[in-house]
């Protein structure tokens, strides 16, 4: 094949050459139907489907376009003004106004606060920041993961270091009551006495109140720790001041810009400029040394080249968090929150501490079933959702409850009654699982309970409630690009 289609000296062919030279100038559907047509029905799966994965979000058309752009193309090494590369007056141009709005978004003080905006997503906006605030075996505090903090935050099991941050660094996790579901404050504190750790971290993946930053701050500056918030999931209700900022209370504040900010995947790092102490005897300031720190650890330290069309796509987010529509969306994304859970309760489940932002933790014990069954049948049912270990669950492996949030079906359109509606679906999901348990052994694995779901009867019931799930969703639109 290849020497037919060589001319001499092993060069193309004039009319291979004319070939090249179209192929990179075809659409998709005619170049690769393949991929094309996997998008389309990944596509026709989202319209269709009841997103709650909390994390979970639809990127508008404008901040797509900017990520499909011809940004994806540069190189630029380095920071706006110092590149290792030529050509980059515009990228350059594009990350300023990128760190600027990162700014204002968050109505931060460019003399106090600076920006890197080059993370390729939230676990690498994560890692620089221990890298650059302690040495390797540093001490971290976070979440643990089981309580509804994340993986980055130091994750590892009694057998085994999961989590790069655990491997690298030591970690010791601090966690809820298991009785309210609360983070325990207390217990942190002393903790942190006896640990005497170097950084102490404020962030959730599944925690349905607002955090107590200013407590977590009397527990570092206790410890001659910095405070660090990793905002991922809140990051959009910060911007528009539905919940309480990290900002006022933190040194560094990281977080994802795909969640409810409702940008591209990528990532940003906050960090304190000035002032860090004054020493009440002397009057000496201590300054913060964090942004050449935080800077040189995400490049070269991490990264190297950035993404810049994903620096284009969060800078259009960040313009879009400014107005008064997203702050309309974000009091929406709550108030559907409210109801969501408010629905369910009505309906009789337990909610693990109730609601202040776009996610609720339904705990199952009392209905007798558990994540893993339930989070299979509504999958099958066209709801996407996933399950979660509760407060004082005794195994990791078989978690009891299912993790729901409001943001992905907001940016639809959804308003508090449409999500009354999903929570009677998410109900008759819930019913179903509950027929099949009864329909076998107590004993029955995940494994064998997914087989049974296969028998007849039981897919005529999944088919009929996805049916009417799919018409449903089917009627609200779809933010995205035109086609894809
Ligand atoms: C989602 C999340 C991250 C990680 O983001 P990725 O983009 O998936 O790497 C980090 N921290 C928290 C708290 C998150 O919820």
């Amino acid at each position: 094949m290849a020497n037919s289609t060589q001319g001499d000296g092993g060069l193309p062919t004039a009319e291979l050459w004319a070939s090249h030279n179209s192929m990179v100038m075809e659409p998709l559907d005619s170049n690769d139907p393949e991929v094309h047509s996997i998008i389309k029905k990944e596509k026709q799966r989202q319209r269709l489907g009841l997103e709650l994965i909390a994390s979970e979000n639809f990127a508008s058309r404008a901040v797509l376009e900017a990520l499909g752009s011809c940004m994806n193309n540069k190189y630029s090494e380095g920071y706006p003004g110092q590149r290792y590369y030529g050509g980059t007056e515009f990228v350059d141009e594009l990350e300023r106004l990128c760190q600027k709005r990162a700014l204002q978004a968050y109505r931060l003080d460019p003399q106090k606060w600076g920006v890197n905006v080059q993370p390729y997503s939230g676990s690498p906006a994560n890692f620089p920041v221990y890298t650059a605030l302690g040495d390797p075996h540093g001490r971290i505090m976070g979440l643990d993961l089981p309580d509804g903090g994340h993986l980055t935050h130091g994750f590892m099991t009694e057998k085994k270091k999961i989590s790069a941050t655990s491997v690298f660094f030591e970690s010791m996790p601090y966690k809820v009551n298991p009785k309210t579901g609360y983070i325990d404050y207390d217990r942190l504190e002393e903790n942190a006495r006896l640990f005497h750790p170097k950084l102490i971290i404020a962030g959730v993946s599944c925690y349905s109140r607002n955090l107590d930053y200013a407590r977590m701050r009397k527990i570092a500056d206790a410890n001659s720790a910095y405070l660090m918030a990793d905002m991922a999931h809140i990051s959009g209700l910060v911007a528009a001041g539905v919940v309480p900022s990290p900002f006022d209370h933190c040194d560094v504040v990281s977080t994802t810009t795909h969640k409810t900010l409702r940008g591209c995947r990528a990532g940003m790092i906050f960090y304190r400029k000035g002032t860090r102490s004054v020493d009440p005897k002397t009057g000496k300031e201590t300054l913060y040394n964090l942004e050449s720190l935080i800077n040189q650890a995400v490049f070269p330290g991490l990264q190297g080249g950035p993404h810049n069309h994903a620096i284009a796509g969060v800078a259009v987010a960040l313009r879009q968090a400014m107005t008064p529509e997203f702050r309309a969306y974000q009091q929406q994304v709550v108030a559907n929150c409210k109801a969501l859970s408010a629905a369910l309760m009505e309906l009789g489940y337990d909610i693990v501490t109730g609601s202040s932002n776009l996610l609720i933790l339904l705990d199952l014990r009392s209905r007798g079933t558990d994540g893993g069954r339930a989070e299979r049948v509504l999958e099958l049912c066209s709801i996407a959702c996933n399950k979660n270990t509760c407060p004082g669950d005794i195994s990791a492996l078989r978690p009891s409850g299912l993790r729901f949030g409001t943001p992905a079906l907001t940016s639809r359109g959804f308003r508090q009654d449409d999500f009354h509606m999903v929570a009677r679906y998410i109900h008759r999901g819930i019913e179903l699982t509950l027929r099949v348990q009864k329909d076998m052994s107590p004993k029955a694995t995940l494994k064998e309970f997914k087989e049974k779901l296969e028998e007849e009867k039981y897919q005529k019931e999944l088919k009929a409630l996805k049916e009417e799930v799919e018409a449903f969703a089917a009627t609200f639109p779809l933010p995205g690009l035109p086609v894809l």
